[in-house]
């Protein structure tokens, strides 16, 4: 029998670093969600690497964030930042240094869970060629994104085959809502096997501070309106939406109204135009005096901003899940979101917030009027918001459930392993011991490498081939 002690583990972001600064270019939801899967894995009991691409040459390699969890840096590629739409051609690179990594290290990952579709491609790999179960999450769906934006990038094409493969071929796909697993298989494909596992967020962070205590703090008073935005600065993201609901007659004239809109940008990156952009529509409609540009914040700021605010607006024209949705809704405070995505599954429109036609800002702005102006329905609708977050979306209970996942899919590993027959067997031991050699492994531990998934898959057992 094997025991069901756990064991190492590897989470793939290519191009998400989970130990970089969030809210900046290109780092959003899933840095943020791979760190705290990890983080929450490790207080599981298992050993979790999270690998990343290496950006600068400053940048560390290995990041410890907890006894049982880092950041492993690889290098792929030139050492500077390259935008999500290039980096295809360094993946193969990735892979072999993930390879020699784990040579170094005397290890197989039993487990790799891979995030985004860059990602995905590198996970295929490593599993041609080694014992390993591969987890995917999507973060974005091509088919999903490409309808939504107007200039389709060269790599389409690659990323919408990749997308396929990985859904048909991979062992298990993790949707982090039924809207996602909804559009996987009707933009994707019908194969293949999907659980749907949602998001988290750290309920004690969020949510850690009152509304009253939080203005105070942030130099609010009590009868300020404050709208808030939380976000990367791009298009997809709708933040026009939001400044011209602001702009129209039904919130224009309310008394005191802010409008807070946080997150970083680099000037002349891709988020610094978009951040010009939506300044210029802000002068346009003659709301600079009402309007915030509060620059990234961090988890430690952002408990309060939530707090403090009336309503927290996601106006995405699509969002495969939305984290912000959650860390606001956690924080006590209503959510006016866009009806698309995973934010139909985040907010129970009527209840902790409203669901709004994406790109209407008429409608959102009738939303966002009727929260501000009824402190009772803001008060009862971010209860509900904060009630539900506690049931649904904490990370400890989401990792429990990925944890589970894993456990099943090691044993499933065990299983096709020792009842394959002996030869067949063999002819996997070979093909780990390849991938052993070709990572140049000393001779005395190839047998334990060939085995290695499965060894490090099921600590204490006795692994004889
Ligand atoms: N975020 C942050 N600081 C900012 C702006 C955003 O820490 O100034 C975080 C935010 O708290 C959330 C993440 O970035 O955890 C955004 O995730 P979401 O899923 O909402 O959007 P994505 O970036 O994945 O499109």
């Amino acid at each position: 029998m094997f025991s069901t002690n756990r064991g190492r583990i590897a989470l793939i972001s290519v191009h998400g670093d989970p130990a970089i600064e969030i809210g900046g270019e290109g780092a959003g939801g899933q840095n943020v969600y791979v760190r705290q899967v990890g983080e929450a894995l490790a207080r599981l009991g298992w050993r979790v690497d999270m690998f990343t691409r290496q950006i600068a040459a400053d940048q560390p390699t290995i990041v410890q964030h907890a006894p049982n969890c880092r950041t492993i840096r690889l290098q792929a590629g030139p050492l500077e930042y390259i935008g999500r739409d290039d980096l295809f051609p360094y993946l193969p690179e990735f892979v072999d240094r993930f390879l020699r990594f784990q040579h170094d290290e005397r290890t197989i990952y039993p487990i790799v869970h891979t995030n985004y579709w860059l990602s995905s491609w590198v996970g295929i790999e490593i599993c041609k060629r080694q014992l390993t179960k591969q987890v995917h999450t999507y973060h974005s769906i091509g088919a999903v994104k490409y309808q939504a934006v107007s200039t389709i990038p060269m790599i389409a094409k690659t990323r919408l085959e990749t997308e396929k493969r990985c859904l048909e071929t991979v062992d298990r796909v993790v949707a982090t809502s039924p809207q996602e697993e909804e559009h996987m298989r009707t933009l994707i494909s019908t194969q293949g096997s999907v659980d749907i596992i949602p998001c988290g967020t750290d309920t004690s962070n969020f949510g850690k501070i009152d509304r009253a205590a939080a203005r105070q703090e942030l130099g609010f008073s009590a009868d300020d309106k404050i709208v808030l935005y939380v976000g990367r600065f791009d298009p997809r993201k709708g933040i026009e939406t939001l400044v011209r609901a602001v702009g129209h007659e039904k919130l224009r004239d309310v008394p005191n109204l802010k409008l807070i809109i946080a997150g970083g940008s680099t000037p002349g990156q891709s988020d610094g135009l978009e951040r010009d952009r939506i300044e210029g529509i802000v002068n346009q409609l003659g709301l600079a005096e009402k309007t915030i540009f509060a620059g990234r914040l961090d988890h430690t700021q952002l408990p309060a901003y939530y707090a403090a605010a009336d309503v927290s607006v996601v106006p995405s024209h699509y969002e495969p899940f939305g984290l912000v949705t959650i860390e606001a809704m956690a924080s006590g405070t209503p959510v006016v979101a866009s009806d698309v995505g995973g934010l139909q599954y985040t907010v129970v429109s009527g209840e902790t917030g409203f669901l709004m036609p994406p790109q209407d800002e008429v409608a959102f702005a009738g939303a966002i009027a009727q929260i501000v102006s009824s402190s009772q329905l803001r008060d009862q609708m971010g209860a509900a918001a904060r009630d539900r977050v506690q049931r649904e979306f904490s990370w400890d209970g989401v990792s429990e459930q990925l944890s589970d996942l894993y456990l099943m899919l090691i044993e499933e590993l065990c299983n096709e392993f020792f009842s394959a027959p002996r030869p067949a067997r063999r002819a996997k031991v070979k093909a780990a011991e390849a991938v052993a050699a070709s990572a140049a492994v000393a001779a005395g531990t190839v047998a334990a490498v060939a085995a290695g998934a499965v060894a490090t898959a099921a600590a204490g057992a006795t692994v004889s081939v």
